[in-house]
């Protein structure tokens, strides 16, 4: 195909917080790069967050990263998808929220999430060397680095387009947090991403999940999840914790608990609900300030794990779509996505997003 000179994109401004639907001008695909054609966009809790002003992306931007789309165009060199299933005009993909360049420190230690020279779709800005890199837009350049995945046709663009940011993020924190059958998982937020990783342990034969969040609408989606036990954090008030390890078998806390509410009051709870040699994985608070106070005895003397997670390797993703494949069924991913905009619809897209609690995703069809 011949690449068009323009394409519409939503332009986001961080100093006027206004999004301007304009032509972006293309450039001829680089060696190993592909062109894809976004076919669907979600707006991501963190895209939100530029949105409202609390994250800077350094300039005008085009945002969206959680995206599938198909292949318009392959640079020279490109011919397969990363697990080598051959790649044509057409094909149905996603691909990784960020490329990595294999050769930095970080890359040759098994962290590519973290490399030196990390390129994140719907992160980079506008005046950048590649402009067209969110989902808010006609087209998104993949380069160099990316892990791209074909689509099976039982993956419709409704229920592939989060596996790329919130399910592969979760991915990443069953696989760090080491969950395996048997193991009580308390989960911290019922956002998607929240629910995502209540399928992923239920899905791993975790028992039991149990979700705190206090918002009523998020507790019914939540059985839909996986998640076997729910309390409303608000309404336990000081016997929460004990109620958590009620919870658990022979009340000896959980395996595993998982921050997914960015909130960092959140981290006592949490502690406090594990069992001796339990893991505390924290994903969520991915802004600057956000400090909290625990009882370091605690931690010490129960021989606590605090694990960090941010982004995650191509390998969580491959484990995400094959676990989509087949939890599609028992879970309700089917509802994710409530409705689709155009790309002119912005701001009705955002007003259903923030107004309805339950509500998990809105995305846009640019
Ligand atoms: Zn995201
Ligand atoms: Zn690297």
């Amino acid at each position: 195909m011949s690449i068009p000179t323009s394409c519409r994109a939503l332009a986001f401004d961080p100093e006027s917080t206004e999004f301007d639907l304009r032509e972006l001008p293309m450039r001829p695909l680089r060696r190993g790069e592909i062109l894809a054609r976004v076919s669907l966009s979600a707006i991501c809790g963190s895209d939100l967050h530029t949105i409202r002003g609390r994250r800077d992306p350094g300039g005008p931007i085009v945002l969206g990263h959680e995206i599938c789309g198909t292949v318009a165009a392959l640079g020279e060199g490109v011919e397969a998808d990363s697990l080598g299933a051959p790649l044509g005009a057409g094909d149905r993909v996603t691909w990784g929220i960020a490329a990595s360049c294999g050769r930095c420190f970080y890359c040759a230690r098994g962290l590519p999430q973290k490399c030196a020279r990390l390129f994140k779709y719907g992160h980079e800005t506008i005046d950048g060397d590649t402009p067209l890199s969110g989902g808010f837009a006609e087209y998104c350049y993949l380069v160099p680095g990316t892990p791209v995945y074909r689509l099976s046709d039982g993956l419709s663009d409704r229920l592939a387009v989060f596996a790329n940011c919130s399910l592969a993020t979760m991915q990443a924190a069953v696989r760090m947090a080491q969950v395996t059958p048997g193991d009580g998982v308390l989960i911290q937020g019922a956002g998607l991403v929240g629910l995502c990783a209540a399928a992923l342990c239920a899905h791993r034969g975790a028992e039991p999940v149990v979700l705190l969040d206090p918002r009523e609408e998020r507790i019914a989606l939540a059985q839909d999840f996986g998640a076997s036990h729910i309390t409303d954090p608000g309404e336990a008030g000081d016997d929460l914790v004990s109620e958590l390890h009620d919870a658990t078998d022979g009340g000896r806390g959980f395996d595993v608990a998982i921050e997914a509410c960015g909130a960092p009051s959140a981290l006592r709870t949490g502690v406090e609900a594990l069992r001796i040699g339990g893991t505390y994985l924290l994903a969520g608070c991915v802004y600057p300030g956000a400090t909290a106070e625990i009882d370091l005895q605690r931690l010490t003397t129960r021989l606590l794990r605090l694990q960090g997670l941010h982004n995650y390797t191509p390998l969580d993703l491959q484990e995400a779509l094959r676990f989509l494949e087949h939890g599609r069924h028992r879970f309700a991913f089917a509802r994710v996505v409530r409705e689709v905009f155009p790309l002119d619809q912005i701001a009705a897209a955002l007003d259903l997003m923030e107004s309805d609690p339950s509500v998990l995703r809105v995305a846009l069809r640019p």
